[in-house]
């Protein structure tokens, strides 16, 4: 027999008259909105929170997704929200302060204002931010001739002069690797000199010319580089600058509900989004190092599939 006493019904009612959810997404980038739209279809009440940081939002293009080739981000995002509310997706523009999960397995979320939403599931998709480089000029061209990932955006700078930024990290396998877009790379650490012998050897042999002094500058206009400018005056032609920085969790929820990271600092889940908290899941840049928009947004449709099974057999089982 269950046991329900009248604080519990007390409790059910405030919690159907505070909007509870079958399930409250957190994060609107591509991980978020797939899931939304899988959900949406699925016929489950859903809301989605969102504050419009999404990772690539300074990129003049998206690629290696089929059929969205060279599509600006906030057009990509335009396109999403109009699909996620044809099947009744609630999009709230605000920013998600904190979720906890209560002794009966609901989750409450609160935004910034101090309001609570309830939910059976949630899945966050908070996404991940990039650790800038601090270069004078750096945010004028950073998405438009300054990239972290060669995959993204190395085929429209392909043959050019190609500069790699790393200071805080070794950049040796990056220098290489981009040599597969350009004969023309160069290295430049800022004022460090950590590289090994080795390491400074093999780069010799590829050609790749390694520029230790500091760095004064970027230069350029209208968001393309010209030229990196040292602190010693010296400047080296440069079309378009890489940079390996290392990246952090976009929001700490995942952190303060429990969830595992490994050592790259992204949340541990199994291949459907599932973390070691039963009913959160993570998708996106937030949980996997693969971050692409068509990975992330794979990973949203699959946890969308994972929850609406779950929530089917607690149905199921509460019939
Ligand atoms: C310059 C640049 C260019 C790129 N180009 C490409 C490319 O060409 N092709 C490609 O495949 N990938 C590209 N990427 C990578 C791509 O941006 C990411 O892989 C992708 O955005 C990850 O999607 P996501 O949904 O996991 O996270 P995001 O897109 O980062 O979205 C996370 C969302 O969560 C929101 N959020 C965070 N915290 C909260 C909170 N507490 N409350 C509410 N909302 C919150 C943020 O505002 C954000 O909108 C690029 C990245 C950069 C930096």
């Amino acid at each position: 027999m269950i046991n329900f006493t009248y604080t519990d019904y007390l409790h059910t009612i405030i919690i159907i008259e505070m909007n509870l959810y079958d399930v409250i997404i957190i994060g609107g980038g591509p991980a978020g909105l797939n899931a939304a739209v899988v959900l949406g279809r699925c016929r489950r009440n859903v809301l989605l929170f969102d504050t419009g940081k999404q990772r690539n939002r300074h990129s003049r293009g998206i690629h290696n997704y089929l059929t969205r080739d060279d599509i600006l981000p906030r057009d990509f995002l335009h396109l999403s929200h109009k699909e996620v509310r044809k099947y009744g997706v609630r999009l709230v523009h605000a920013e998600v302060s904190g979720a906890k999960k209560n002794e009966k397995g609901l989750f409450s979320v609160t935004d910034s204002k101090g309001v609570l939403y309830y939910a059976k599931k949630i899945l966050i998709a908070t996404g991940l931010t990039d650790r800038l480089p601090s270069l004078e000029g750096f945010d004028k061209f950073f998405g438009k001739s300054v990239f972290h990932c060669p995959y993204c955006d190395g085929w429209e700078v392909k043959d050019k002069q190609i500069g790699v930024y790393a200071r805080n990290k070794n950049g040796f396998e990056f220098a290489l690797s981009l040599t597969t877009w350009s004969r023309s790379v160069t290295y430049f650490t800022d004022g460090k000199k950590t590289l090994k012998p080795e390491e400074a050897s093999k780069l010799k042999q590829f050609g790749i010319p390694v520029i230790t002094d500091k760095i004064q500058k970027l230069n350029g206009t209208g968001g393309n580089l010209k030229s990196i400018v040292m602190k010693n005056n010296e400047s080296y032609p440069c079309d378009a600058l890489f940079f390996v920085n290392g990246y952090s969790q976009q929001s700490h929820i995942v952190e303060n509900l429990g969830c595992f990271l490994n050592n790259k600092k992204v949340v541990v889940t199994n291949r459907f989004g599932q973390t070691n908290i039963a009913g959160v899941y993570v998708a996106g840049d937030a949980s996997r190092d693969m971050h692409f928009v068509v990975v992330a947004a794979a990973e949203g449709a699959k946890a969308g599939v994972t929850i609406n099974k779950e929530l089917q057999k607690e149905e199921r089982n509460t019939a």
